[in-house]
């Protein structure tokens, strides 16, 4: 099953570079078996999403990505470069430019609250010391007006909305320019206007060319937006595919009766 998942990468993209790939990525936490040889390869200007039922392991599996969280087992490589197998061992350095090279998206923000929307987007770039203060607040500026912000770039962080300040999150993650983005449920600490919101500035991203990795329960947003989804369940990659054969056409029962409710809820 697991082979199946890799070979089922679509072929028509194959000359892409690969962003991220990961090969037999294994996790326990003492006897819950998190991961079990997951495996994924991400091409430039894809989007994957990861879909499936909590407790999958999907979070787990992003946080690996980006060795938030260290697997078992496995190979991780980020642009061609490894950054994980059993005996590799990542210096801090190292490891902060892995953590640059995939910006991460959460489902809480974490703003600093005493800070503007546009602060939070300049110190991210004046902490990894990319950008001087002058750059930093050109940069920040234009992000801001990219996820639709502009106005709100002087607001303090706790006056904006869950949409707004989850759009500040994005736009912070981009000042890094990382080489992907991660999203972990963006969404779902949002009620419906926010999720929008946030949602079609992801959209917008995906149609820009982001390259991009997002675990959600948006059932729309994967079949619309997303060139390729990962159905997880029990830590395990179920089947991977386009959006039309996973929701459509989809080979595993179990996948089959996910995606089919996922469509029953998408037309009630
Ligand atoms: P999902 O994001 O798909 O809902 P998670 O990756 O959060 O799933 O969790 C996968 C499994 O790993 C769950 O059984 C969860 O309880 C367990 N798990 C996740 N993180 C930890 C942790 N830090 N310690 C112990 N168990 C964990
Ligand atoms: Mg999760």
């Amino acid at each position: 099953m697991e082979s199946f998942v890799v070979e089922k990468m679509t072929p028509t993209i194959k000359q892409s570079e690969s962003i991220i790939r990961a090969d037999g990525v294994s996790l326990s936490f003492g006897e819950v078996k998190a991961l079990e040889d997951v495996c994924i390869d991400v091409r430039q200007r894809e989007v994957v999403t990861i879909v499936g039922p909590s407790g999958a392991g999907k979070s787990t599996f992003l946080r690996c990505l980006n060795l938030l969280q260290k697997p078992d087992q496995g190979h991780i490589a980020i642009d061609g470069k490894l950054i994980f197998n059993d005996s590799l061992c990542l210096k801090k350095k190292e490891l902060q430019d892995v953590r640059r090279k995939l910006g991460m998206v959460f489902q809480r923000f974490h703003l600093f609250p005493h800070l503007t929307a546009l602060e939070n987007v300049t110190l991210a770039m004046l902490e990894a010391g990319i950008a001087t203060r002058d750059e930093a607040v050109e940069t920040a500026t234009a992000l801001l007006d990219r996820v639709g912000l502009l106005k709100r770039a002087l607001a303090p962080a706790p006056r904006l909305s869950g949409g707004e300040q989850q759009r500040v999150a994005i736009a912070r993650a981009l000042a890094m320019k990382p080489r992907a983005l991660l999203f972990d449920e963006p969404t779902s600490a949002l009620d419906p206007e926010a999720s929008r919101e946030v949602l079609s500035v992801m959209k917008e991203l995906a149609q820009q060319g982001t390259t991009m990795v997002v675990v959600t329960h948006e059932m729309k947003f994967a079949l619309n937006v997303s060139d390729r989804i990962l159905f997880m369940e029990a830590g395990k990659a179920i089947e991977s595919g386009s959006a039309e054969d996973m929701f459509y056409r989809a080979k595993s029962a179990r996948a089959r009766a996910f995606f089919a409710q996922a469509l029953d809820h998408m037309e009630s």
